[in-house]
């Protein structure tokens, strides 16, 4: 289900970014204020606005979409891990109510600190 006024569903909707992965139920992107090289946004394909509102049947799909992005970025060798990051409701810092998941390819020496 769409949601009229959401960028993640206009983005997703209409092919907007190149999609570094996608499986029936989630679309990765380049996030366009990266926090570290590479930072990748793991994206719902329908509108939920975050974990709580999301079914716990997309769990395994999720996981597939978060591994399959991680492999990518690990064939560039100065990457070493990731962290995976993800804001629930405005207090907490989510901006785009739409579910998402940030992951973050880490380097040595890459200036990020949590
Ligand atoms: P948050 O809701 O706090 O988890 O963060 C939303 C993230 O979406 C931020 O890191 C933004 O830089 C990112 N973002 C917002 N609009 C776009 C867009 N049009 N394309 C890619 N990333 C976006
Ligand atoms: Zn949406």
């Amino acid at each position: 289900m769409k949601n009229g006024n959401c960028i993640f569903c206009e983005i997703i909707s209409k092919n907007k970014r190149n999609f570094i992965y996608e499986n029936d139920n989630f679309a990765a992107f380049l996030d366009v204020n990266p926090k570290v090289k590479g930072h990748t946004l793991i994206v719902t394909k329908k509108h939920f606005v975050n974990t709580f509102d999301m079914p716990e049947s997309l769990g395994s799909e999720l996981l597939d979409a978060i591994k399959n992005v991680a492999e990518k970025f690990l064939k560039e060798k100065d990457v070493g891990g990731f962290n995976i990051l993800q804001n629930n409701f405005p207090v907490a810092g989510q901006i785009v109510m739409h579910s998402h998941f940030h992951l973050l390819p880490r380097r040595k020496n890459d200036g990020f600190n949590l």
